[in-house]
């Protein structure tokens, strides 16, 4: 027997409108190129989402046609999100930092018909439109016609003005309502190993994951909280707040192309923000201003953070120095993305100094809706005691089943799990902790030591801004681990005291057997530290 209840399809367009009634002065925030501030409501973003739905539908947009986007984040930018997946047509969000001969490869594997792209990012698209002619019918530049570039584009390609377009279409469009596992969303993993991955997201996935984000114990949004989300929308969806803070009423502050530590903090302050988003390196900038300038972030309750490990030191120094809460979440792209938040629950509810440090070092606890486990090299499951670490498998109604064009669950295995290509530890209370991604694990002589573990410790030296640890070969243990470390504006590394920082922290033969010191680490494009190039460049240098 069925239940009773009404059988509504949750519909990501339902999200605006309940936004446009429940919240309509709720305010969009933009912070624009030239560094001048729009004001937008979410009255007024559904009304322009809904014109700019009918104006695509006119261009000849049709359910699961893809249309794409190369923008910052902005409200026009949101804007695109409700109305392109609104209408049934999927949005695609494009990494601007793609390298030209992989921004190609994405947009023919989608095959998208239309690519809306911020002013700033014109010249990309000029570099790349004669390799992406075959299915780009049109060129929408987000501005007003005074924006308006001068480019030419190959022939069939037409040259639009988002605002003309707006402006063209009256708003008696009404959102349609089809099936909810309908697709909705496009975003392409980085591909830092062989080509880009596409990670299709449908109505339903988007809208569970945005619920679950959005508990106390998560992001926690409420309607009288300011966003910032610091984490980009061209990357899986900017961990959904797009959709996370219209549903909760929250307003929307959107920084565009600013996100230094003196931007940010300037922006926190200016516009009152509450919580924010970001990677790590984000914060470090951030920290690095806020002690060189002596400014405050008082409004500020909860950063979130996550996409790579956070150093202690990090969480220390915001509790410490800013009484704010660095709050660390772990996911990725076939997560959409958030699978674990750390925050204590009644077994560690107590805990308070370097215990409390310890455990937000944890990744943390799986959010409702993610299933996980770690599973040893036989495929067999490990158990949850903090120790046995094993590669960490997730399963769940916002976890890819299958990579955009592969052969439906081609990306689980029989038991219908997902492999996230992370190794970890989960504790007795369900706390996981990431040791390694598994490309990244070191084998010295047969023992396995954790790269995240020591960089954690280095980046706690005073001296060291970013520090990542590599295997590098050794003749006689195979691999030894390799640090290497940028120091902070205006310090000098002494590497004689980097190696000290490790003492006592760790067994002996864990400490790194040399230090390199650059002055800048080269970054993926989302902002993660680029290893596989360190490898390439530093993998022979104990042998040399
Ligand atoms: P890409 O790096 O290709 O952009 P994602 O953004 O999907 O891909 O990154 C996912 C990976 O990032 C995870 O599998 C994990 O290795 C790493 N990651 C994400 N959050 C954390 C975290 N809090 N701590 C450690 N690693 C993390």
């Amino acid at each position: 027997m069925f239940g009773l209840m009404q059988d509504r399809p949750l519909m990501i367009s339902s999200i605006i409108t309940h936004a446009a009634r429940q919240h309509a002065k709720a305010e969009v925030v933009s912070k624009n190129l030239d560094g001048s501030i729009s004001r937008s409501t979410y009255a007024e973003v559904e009304h322009r989402a809904r014109r700019l739905a009918k104006a695509l539908v006119l261009l000849g947009i049709r359910a699961e046609d893809r249309v794409a986007t190369v923008a910052l984040n902005s409200c026009r930018h949101v804007e695109l999100y409700y109305a392109i997946s609104g209408t049934g047509a999927i949005c695609h969000t494009i990494n601007p930092r793609l390298s030209p001969d992989d921004f190609a490869y994405v947009v023919n594997h989608a095959t998208d018909r239309i690519i809306s792209v911020d002013p700033v990012f014109v010249p990309l698209i000029a570099a790349v439109a004669p390799l992406i002619a075959a299915h780009v019918r049109a060129i929408v530049v987000m501005g007003a016609r005074a924006e308006m570039p001068n480019l030419t584009l190959p022939h069939g390609m037409d040259l639009l003005c988002y605002e003309d377009l707006i402006d063209s279409a009256d708003a008696d469009y009404i959102w349609p309502e089809f099936d909810e596992r309908t697709a909705a969303s496009l975003c392409y993993t980085s591909g830092t190993t062989g080509r880009p991955k596409g990670v299709l997201y449908s109505h339903r996935s988007t809208l569970l994951h945005a619920l679950a984000v959005n508990v106390g114990d998560v992001i926690g949004i409420r309607a009288v909280d300011r966003i910032l989300p610091v984490v980009p929308m061209f990357h899986v969806n900017a961990w959904g707040i797009p959709y996370s803070a219209p549903m909760a009423g929250a307003a929307l502050i959107m920084p565009g192309r600013h996100l230094d530590g003196a931007s940010i903090a300037n922006l926190f302050n200016a516009e009152k923000v509450t919580i924010s988003c970001g990677v790590p390196t984000v914060w470090l900038g951030l920290l690095q201003h806020l002690r060189a300038s002596g400014e405050r972030i008082d409004t500020i309750r909860r950063l979130t953070v996550g996409g790579s490990a956070v150093p202690r030191s990090m969480t220390e120094a915001f509790g410490t120095e800013y009484n704010v809460e660095l709050g660390q979440g772990w996911g990725m792209t076939e997560m959409s993305p958030v699978g674990t938040y750390c925050q204590p629950n009644a077994a560690n509810a107590d805990l308070t100094g370097e215990d409390l440090l310890r455990l937000r070092e944890k990744q943390g606890r799986a959010l409702w809706g993610v299933e996980m486990r770690i599973v040893g090299d036989d495929g067999a499951a490990l158990p949850w005691d903090g120790v046995a670490f094993g590669l960490l498998q997730v399963r769940g109604p916002w976890v890819c089943s299958a990579y955009f064009g592969e052969a439906p669950n081609s990306a689980l295995d029989a038991d219908g799990w997902f492999s996230t290509g992370d190794i970890a530890t989960i504790d007795a209370d369900g706390f996981m902790e990431i040791t390694d991604r598994a490309k990244d694990v070191i084998k010295s002589g047969g023992e396995w030591i954790s790269s995240v573990q020591l960089e954690n410790i280095a980046a706690g030296h005073p001296d060291v801004a970013e520090a990542a640890i590599i295997a590098a070969r050794h003749p006689k243990w195979d691999e030894r681990p390799l640090l290497i470390v940028t120091p902070k504006p205006g310090h000098e590394i002494d590497v004689a005291t980097v190696m000290d920082v490790f003492e006592g922290k760790i067994a002996s033969w864990w400490k790194p057997d040399d230090v390199v010191v650059l002055s800048d680490l080269p970054h993926t494009a989302t902002g993660k530290v680029h290893k596989m190039v360190l490898r390439d460049k530093y993998k022979d240098h104990l042998v040399k």
